[in-house]
Order: structure tokens, then sequence, then C-alpha cells
């Protein structure tokens, strides 16, 4: 019996655009990804019975098989059923250190951690882009999780084109643990809400009459130029967020009266992060928020941008 541990790190949005609607209801985005080093840890083991289970020590997280872990080892034994067959079951246990429902790809980085675990716990042999297309099925952000680094994603997210990595940029990231945003609510508000600002183009696809700027955010990433990031960061989904969670309005501001380099909500939220100058300003930018916002409801972590996705340690 072999089983293999992995380590499956979150991802901040440095950019996330919302550029048009699609028909499939998802919507046509521009995002710049980046892998922070704040991880959850999977065990995969193979089982002795025919069954796929899944624990985690978040009581938030569920462990049945609306799991999106669960969803990935299913859609593994869907996809290869003769050798299901031949090995069996899984069991899988989440430790769970990325906040949940805050806009960090918790979820989607342990399904990429699953499906490249399964990988090898089964021999499989698939390469990178096919982990990749399989992750597409699972969720938009999967696949960016399966790759980890700095990517531009276009399409509805699942489509990545790597940018040259960006190592080691600190950060401190907040998170309110009783507030949860639902991705799926943050997108449907902004369609209701900004959808008439789109145009309909030649092709009768729908599209946003003025795009933003990822052109700077694309330059800053290609001169590692860590001011200009903090500059040209950007993210649509502040538009509907920020206005009903005020806490998340407060800390943004709070972080951008520390001077940071920059300040920015991650994905749907309600995470937001501050990109730091140095291991020295985040602690200080820690101890300011600290001191300013006095809730023991707010979470902090020190962070870094990381230039790997998914790490593998095989144990047995
Ligand atoms: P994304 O940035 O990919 O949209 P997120 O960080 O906003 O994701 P998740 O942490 O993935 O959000 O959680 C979204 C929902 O999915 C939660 O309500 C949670 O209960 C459920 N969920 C299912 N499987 C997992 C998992 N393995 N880890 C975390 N949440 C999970």
């Amino acid at each position: 019996m072999r089983s293999y541990t992995l380590i499956a790190p979150a991802k901040i949005n440095l950019y996330l655009e919302i550029i048009g609607d699609r028909p499939d209801g998802y919507h046509e985005l521009i995002m710049i990804l980046q892998s922070i080093d704040l991880a959850d840890q999977i065990d995969l083991q193979a089982s002795v019975t025919d069954k796929i289970r899944v624990r985690c020590d978040n009581p938030q997280v569920p462990s049945d098989n609306s799991n999106i872990a669960h969803r990935a080892a299913s859609l593994m034994a869907e996809e290869f059923p003769e050798v299901f067959a031949k090995y069996g079951g899984v069991d899988i246990t989440i430790h769970k250190n990325i906040p949940v429902a805050a806009g960090l790809a918790g979820g989607s980085t342990n399904a990429a951690a699953v499906l490249i675990g399964m990988n090898l716990l089964w021999n499989l042999g698939l390469t990178q882009i096919e982990l990749e297309e399989l992750g597409a099925k699972l969720g938009s952000d999967v696949p960016f999780c399966v790759a980890g680094g700095t990517a531009i994603a276009t399409g509805r997210g699942e489509q990545l084109s790597p940018l040259p990595s960006l190592d080691a940029i600190y950060l401190v990231l907040g998170k309110y643990r009783s507030l949860e945003v639902s991705t799926a609510w943050a997108y449907k508000t902004y369609r209701q809400e900004f959808g008439s600002s789109y145009i309909r183009d030649a092709n009768s696809l729908v599209s946003r009459a003025e795009a933003v700027h990822s052109g700077s955010m694309v330059k800053a990433i290609v001169h590692r130029d860590a001011a200009q990031i903090g500059q040209n960061l950007h993210n649509d989904l502040e538009r509907v967020v920020l206005p009903i969670y005020p806490q998340v309005l407060q800390l943004r501001e709070v972080f951008a009266s520390a001077g940071v380099l920059g300040t920015m909500m991650s994905g749907s939220g309600p995470s937001v992060f501050a990109l730091c100058e140095s291991q020295q300003q985040a602690e200080q930018v820690k101890f300011h928020v600290e001191k300013t916002i006095p809730d023991e409801d707010l979470e902090l972590f020190i962070t870094r941008t990381t230039t790997h996705g998914i790490q593998v340690r095989s144990l047995v």
C-alpha cells in the first residue's frame, strides 16, 4: 500500500477583470493568479475498500461527496474505471490551513492535489496538461492550482498562460472567520448590477465596453517590479462585495493607511491582502492592523508569493 502527502498552496488574484458574459452562464475573465505559501496538507492513501473517503479537520468543510476533493477522486474513478477496479478506493485526509470560502481557491487546490496524487498512486502517467484538462471539469480555478506559480487566465479562468515567476514577495492576508462569500453569488450580483455596461459585438458575444489595464500588470510582473504590481492590483468583484461587507472595506482601508505597496480583495473575497516591501514591513503592517482592528474574528497571516504549485512527498 502506498500513500502520498501533498502540499497544496492557496492563490490570490493580482488582477480580476470581468470582460463579458458567456452563453454557458459563466463570465469571460482576464485574471492574473499567483500561488502563495499558505497551504493545506492532503494525505492520500490507497484504501482496502472500494470507497472514496474524505476527512477534514475543519468542520466548515463537508466530508461527503460534495467535497471537491471527493469529486476529484470520483472523476479519476470515472475516467479510469479499469484502474479504479484494480487499485480500489482512496482515503483522503485534508489538514486545512487555508481559510474556507475566502477567495483563495482552498477547495480548488485540494482538488488539484487529489488529481496529482492519484496520478501517482495509480501510475497513470498523465501529463500536467492532461491533469489541467481534468481539473477544468471540476472548477475554473483547478487548472491553475495544478500548474501553480504565476499565470494569466482567460476564458472562464481555465485557459492558462504562464508568466515569469514572482518569488518571495511578502504579503499580509486578512480574513474574518465568520464571513463567507459565495463565488456564485458575487458573479451573479455583478452581472445584475453592472451587466448593462457590456456591449454586444459583431460575433454576438457580450463584452465590456471599456477594458481596464491588465497589460500594465503583466509588464510589472515581467519587470518583477513589486511597487508597480502594487499600483496595478485590480478586482472588479470588489464593486459588489465591498458595499455589502463594511468590515472588508475597513480592513482594506487600514491596510492602505499602513503604507503598503498595494491592497486588494482576492477573488470573490472576503479575504483581503496587502503587498509589502519586506518581511519586516509585513510584520509591522500585521501589528498595525491588530492594534487598529482589535477583533478576534479577524485572522491575519503573513505569507509569500511562491513559484511552485502542488508539492508531492511520498510516504511509503
Ligand atoms: P475559489 O477561490 O476557488 O472560488 P474559495 O476560496 O472562495 O474558492 P473554498 O474554500 O473553495 O472557496 O470553499 C467554497 C465552498 O466549497 C465552501 O462553502 C466549502 O464548504 C465547500 N468545499 C467543498 N470542498 C471543499 C474543500 N476541499 N475545501 C474547502 N471548501 C470546500
